[in-house]
């Protein structure tokens, strides 16, 4: 009984017997109850035909006469006198006279009377009929209908109905054939694919097998498994790019700390060089920081604590910054907000968000251009925009600068200074704030980055 389809054949079984002997008990006994009801009609109404031709014409003629059209396999006739013997019998042997006779001395019925209806115990069902002719006489037409009829009728629905009885059997056990095949087989094919999953095993194909519940389930463990397999993908690329991010500043830092030990290296050299190793530790550390703040972030564990607090005071604390950096690569930052407007978020990760945009600006803007932030209230919203002339952004490549560790052409960022975990981080931010976070950019005309919280 651990087939499913074993256990609902059997379910289905069990219920279908108890509707079918219901059934069939219903039938059986409404079908032998009509038909006795009839024979018992008829046999009155050929009784009291009788008696009333016997009751119109007395005599031993008319009796005969009686006597003479019952004669015949299934039905006899009985005419007795006022003291209940035989005057006249269709039949001298018949095996339930006796009884009718004593029947009638015990009870003298004065209406056309069913005597004996138990046909299941007895060969016939008997009717008594009284008769007083015009001449005064008196007695009883008894009628006698052989049960044979009613016998017969009982054992050919036996039959019929054991063949009905039969015949669900066998398209009960097609169905428990058909059920195992629709049910249980794709089933034993889910259960084994999620047996694969939990051994790491996420190389799972399964069919599709329609759009109700089993074919949904078997949908999710296949969602699940190419989920699984693209996480699995997606972590050993961003495992492999940790290690790759990491190994070029520690090569650069082993590479300079051996050359600044040389004792033949001026003083000066020796204090570019470890200028040159302070700036690559302090990278090192600043995407360190930005990785741990992804993994809390991807944990769940990071939260943002919303406060209300005005824009512009917050954004020049800001430029003051970043103001100089700016100014070394001569570049104009402008700040585009109105006197009143007040933001509603966490104010350290909000300066993460704008810095970590701005530190992009600065870093792909062309010299001597403008770089704008943009803030303002759009409905409920606040928009905040990062506008800048720099190199742009290829459009095949916007969909994938907020993943992590993407960057644009690899060898311009590195350039540039870049690690590509920066958006990553800003788009995590946004979005623990409940915003979402925007680009359009054109190649060597520069981009703008659109926060809305
Ligand atoms: P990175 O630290 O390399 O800048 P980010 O995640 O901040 O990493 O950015 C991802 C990529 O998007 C970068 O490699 C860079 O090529 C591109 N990018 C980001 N901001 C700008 C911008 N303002 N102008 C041009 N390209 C940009």
């Amino acid at each position: 009984m651990n087939r499913i389809s074993t256990k609902l054949a059997a379910y289905f079984f069990i219920v279908v017997l108890i509707m079918e002997s219901f059934l069939i008990f219903y039938l059986h006994q409404n079908i032998i109850q009509t038909r006795t009801e009839e024979e018992f009609s008829q046999l009155l109404a050929s009784g009291s035909n009788h008696r009333d031709v016997l009751i119109g014409h007395y005599s031993d003629i008319t009796m005969k006469h009686i006597v003479l059209m019952e004669k015949g396999e299934e039905r006899e006739v009985v005419i007795t006198d006022s003291n209940g013997n035989v005057t006249n019998s269709s039949d001298e042997e018949i095996i339930s006279l006796k009884e009718t006779l004593s029947l009638l001395k015990d009870n003298y019925p004065t209406t056309d009377t069913i005597l004996i209806s138990d046909w299941e115990e007895n060969p016939y069902i008997v009717s008594a009929h009284p008769y007083i002719s015009d001449t005064g006489n008196t007695g009883y037409v008894v009628m006698f209908q052989s049960t044979r009829s009613i016998e017969q009728l009982v054992s050919e629905l036996n039959m019929h109905f054991g063949m009905a009885g039969g015949t669900s059997v066998v398209v009960l056990f097609i169905i428990y054939f058909g059920l195992s095949k629709i049910l249980t087989r794709p089933l034993i094919r889910m259960k084994e694919a999620t047996e694969k999953l939990s051994e790491g095993d996420f190389d799972v194909s399964l069919p599709f097998i329609g759009k109700d519940e089993l074919g949904e389930l078997s949908g999710s463990i296949q969602k699940l498994a190419n989920d699984l397999e693209r996480l699995k993908t997606e972590r050993n690329e961003f495992l492999a790019s940790i290690a790759h991010e990491l190994s070029t500043p520690l090569t650069y830092l082993i590479g300079y700390t051996k050359v600044a030990m040389r004792k033949e290296v001026s003083e000066k050299e020796r204090e570019n060089y470890l200028a040159i190793i302070a700036e690559e530790s302090e990278r090192m550390k600043e995407l360190v920081k930005n990785l741990l703040d992804l993994a809390k972030m991807d944990e769940n564990t990071f939260t943002v604590s919303k406060d209300y607090f005005g824009a512009r005071p917050f954004l020049e604390d800001i430029f003051q910054l970043v103001e100089h950096s700016f100014e070394l690569k001569g570049l104009q930052l402008n700040l585009v907000c109105e006197e009143n407007v007040q933001l509603y978020a966490d104010s350290l990760r909000l300066e993460q968000i704008v810095l970590n945009l701005l530190d992009n600006s600065l870093k792909y803007s062309k010299e001597n251009t403008t770089v704008t932030l943009k803030v303002y209230k759009k409905e409920e919203k606040t928009i905040i925009s990062v506008i800048d002339f720099g190199i742009g952004i290829p459009a095949d490549e916007l969909g994938f600068i907020f993943e992590k560790l993407y960057r644009v052409e690899k060898s311009r960022s590195r350039s540039f200074g870049g690690s590509g975990i920066g958006l990553a981080v800003v788009k995590e931010l946004v979005e623990a704030h409940g915003g979402s976070i925007e680009v359009k950019s054109v190649v060597g005309e520069g981009s703008t980055f659109t926060v809305t919280i």
